[in-house]
């Protein structure tokens, strides 16, 4: 890891407009999607950002690839600000981000072989190899993701989700990007192949010296993973710290609340840990909770969290937190229960 940041995220947020009104579509509210937030990813490094569903990590993905414009704030990435990338420049932007796709089935064209699957980037970015050349590439992408290159003229559906998946990984890989997102890169898959898929993704960055943003809706995944982990609750970041910190320490409740979710292999730990289920559903995006969103379902909610809103800062232990009243040492223990949960 470089100390220099590949991705600066400043102050981003986007709001998705409800609108009522079959003619006139008068806008009647806004989904909070993702509400200030910030963030940088240094070159080399591995960020994982976790939350539970809706709370704004995939739609922070796809703002980082410009799949959707954001409301306001700036994503830069090398120095440049990616909204003011002008249109001819815009495919080579798009050839150092990639992205991997939760869903190995449906992200796949079931009508093509997986070589022509895999040759498609070089194809859209007018990398036009000869018909031997395309196929060695190919052939040796198969090989780095695991697969047998002799299968390159097999269709998806002849191979199983996890080999699915490994071709995902040998497209995105096709046109050497700088960054990869991989959303959710396994929570379609069998538990047994999920382990397989993270190795070779954390194989794949740590030997081409990639930079990674690994989207989850589960710590567990994320843990051996990255090397920092953002977690986010309803369009924010509210905690963000490099892993060991962030799994010995959590100060923020909610950081608490899923890592006493997490599974312990061993009964007798697992008997230790206090685990905190939280209370109600997370509440709409449309209208959340004034001051700390987390409140409503916070166990050490105070007066002053329903007033102010809570800022991102440093904690003692070295977690960045936006906590009025964040987790002590003790607190803390008893949520993790040990050091080393999956
Ligand atoms: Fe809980 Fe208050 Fe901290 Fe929010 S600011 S997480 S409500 S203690």
């Amino acid at each position: 890891m470089s100390g220099e940041p590949l991705v600066e995220v400043r102050d981003l947020v986007k709001h998705f407009p409800i609108n009522r009104g079959i003619i006139l579509q008068k806008q009647v509210g806004a989904v909070h999607a993702v509400d200030g937030v910030s963030f940088d990813v240094m070159r080399g490094e591995s960020l994982g950002i976790v939350g539970e569903t809706g709370c704004g990590k995939s739609t922070t993905a796809r703002l980082l690839m410009r799949l959707l414009d954001p409301t306001s704030g700036v994503i830069r990435f090398e120095g440049k600000d990616v909204a003011k990338i002008p249109r001819r420049a815009f495919k080579p932007f798009r050839r150092e981000i990639q992205m991997i796709f939760q869903d190995p089935y449906s992200s796949l064209n079931p009508r093509k072989t997986v070589g022509a699957i895999i040759a498609e980037p070089f194809a859209i970015h007018g990398l036009n190899k000869g018909k031997g050349e395309r196929r060695r590439a190919v052939q040796e992408l198969m090989d780095l993701v695991g697969l047998n290159p002799e299968h390159y003229n097999r269709y998806p559906h002849e191979f199983s989700g996890g080999q699915r998946q490994r071709i995902g990984v040998a497209r995105a890989l096709a046109l050497q990007p700088k960054m990869i997102i991989a959303d959710e890169p396994v929570s379609a898959l069998d538990v047994s192949i999920q382990a397989q898929i993270l190795n070779l993704l954390r194989d794949l960055q740590r030997d081409l010296g990639l930079t990674l943003i690994l989207i989850a809706h589960d710590l567990s995944v994320v843990r051996h993973m990255c090397d920092r982990v953002a977690v986010m609750y309803l369009g924010k970041i509210v905690e963000i710290a490099d892993s060991d910190t962030l799994y010995r320490h959590p100060r923020h409740p909610y950081t608490g609340a899923l890592l006493s979710a997490v599974p312990v292999p061993d009964p007798e730990l697992a008997s230790r840990r206090r685990r905190q289920v939280l209370g109600g559903d997370v509440p709409s995006p449309t209208n959340p909770p004034p001051a700390c969103r987390f409140h409503p379902r916070c166990p050490k909610a105070q007066d002053l969290c329903h007033q102010q809103e809570p800022l991102l800062e440093q904690k003692p232990g070295g977690s960045v937190a936006a906590c009025h009243f964040p987790l002590s040492d003790a607190e803390a223990a008893e949520r993790v229960a040990t050091a080393e949960p999956v």
